[in-house]
């Protein structure tokens, strides 16, 4: 048989108390099947660890293993046929938003364009409005997307912004990310202002969470624009770090034809004055991802999930 999934911990961040069950975000890039069988080229993965019939129980059980409440996706080209009619029946709504010219769209026998994903439980939260942008960049649209949903607690009242995006790849092209997430921010910003103006009638921002791969270290103008931005965001993965202050060594890790790529890229952002972070997934150590890296018969996608427990700060009165 196969080996089991790479297995991983929660880390308790916080031990506040709260009287209500805190919430749990995914991020993941869960590897596009077109891209990872017929663009990618990840030399030391074997073939048969990228068969789709397999690798989508693969992709589900890492999804089931958490249970998130909140599921973010990029690379996403199987929403209709495999993710919606898999999750919808265990409770969630969801929503794709494919890309404009999907690089999937020129491997043969793919499956239609990768997009972004986001799914959410609806015994938890109920859907108040959703947007589906195409990233613009010098006021040129570009071929990448977000989603951004507003999303009304049922146990507390509480509405926020939940957003979910794939931001341009390779190195050469920090510009257009950097463009595109100042697109995404400024968006953002009208669209939590309107759903605070119809929510409490206050011209102000209803809380933001911001899923991502970003394609962009933590060292790109964009992080930095992200981090300082007047939305008053914050990363929640540096809570995993024993200062609190520094990104993960890696999210992504693979080796291909060009050769090893370890790199993070991947982040869960969010306003840092209306959650508080309660606990993240570690990552599996270089030892348990193994000489191979990933994908692999351990675990399904070159990226890593990012998993958080969210809770919120202050409660609508
Ligand atoms: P990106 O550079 O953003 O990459 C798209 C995808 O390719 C990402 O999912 C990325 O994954 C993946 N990727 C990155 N590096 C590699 C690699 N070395 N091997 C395999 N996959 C990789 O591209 P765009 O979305 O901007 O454009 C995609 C393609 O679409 C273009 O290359 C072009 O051919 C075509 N295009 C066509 C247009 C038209 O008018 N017809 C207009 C624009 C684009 P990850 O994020 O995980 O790195
Ligand atoms: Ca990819």
């Amino acid at each position: 048989g196969r080996p089991a999934l790479l297995r991983r911990d929660f880390v308790s961040v916080s031990e506040e108390k709260s009287p209500h069950q805190p919430f749990r975000v995914m991020q993941w890039n869960s590897l596009a099947q077109a891209l990872g069988e017929g663009m990618d080229s990840f030399t030391r993965c074997p073939p048969e660890a990228l068969n789709w019939p397999e690798r989508k129980y693969m992709i589900l059980e890492e999804i089931l293993t958490y249970q998130p409440d909140i599921l973010c996706l990029q690379e996403v080209d199987h929403y209709f046929d495999t993710f919606q009619p898999l999750l919808v029946p265990l409770g969630y709504q969801g929503s794709f938003c494919p890309k404009p010219w999907s690089l999937c769209l020129n491997v043969a026998n793919n499956n239609g364009p990768d997009g972004c994903v986001l799914f959410f439980r609806c015994d938890r939260f109920q859907l108040r409005g959703i947007s589906h942008l195409q990233l613009s960049a010098m006021g040129l649209k570009t071929n990448q997307v977000a989603i951004v949903a507003t999303l009304c607690c049922r146990a507390t009242g509480q509405v926020f912004c939940i957003a979910v995006t794939h931001l341009k790849a390779r190195s050469g092209w920090k510009d257009l990310r950097t463009a595109q997430g100042d697109d995404l921010l400024c968006k953002l910003q009208s669209i939590s202002r309107k759903a605070a103006i119809s929510t409490t009638g206050s011209d102000t921002c209803v809380p933001i969470l911001v899923c991502g791969d970003f394609n962009a270290e933590p060292s790109e103008v964009i992080y930095h624009l992200f981090a300082t931005s007047t939305l008053g965001l914050d990363s929640a993965y540096k809570h995993l770090s024993p200062d609190g202050q520094t990104e993960p060594a890696y999210t992504t890790w693979k080796i291909r034809s060009s050769g090893e790529s370890c790199h993070t890229l991947d982040y869960v952002w969010y306003s840092r004055d209306h959650f508080s972070v309660r606990a993240v997934l570690d990552f599996p150590t270089a030892e348990q991802i193994g000489p191979n890296r990933l994908p692999s018969y351990s675990y399904p996608s070159d990226h890593l999930s990012l998993v958080c427990d969210f809770s919120f700060s202050h409660l609508p009165e």
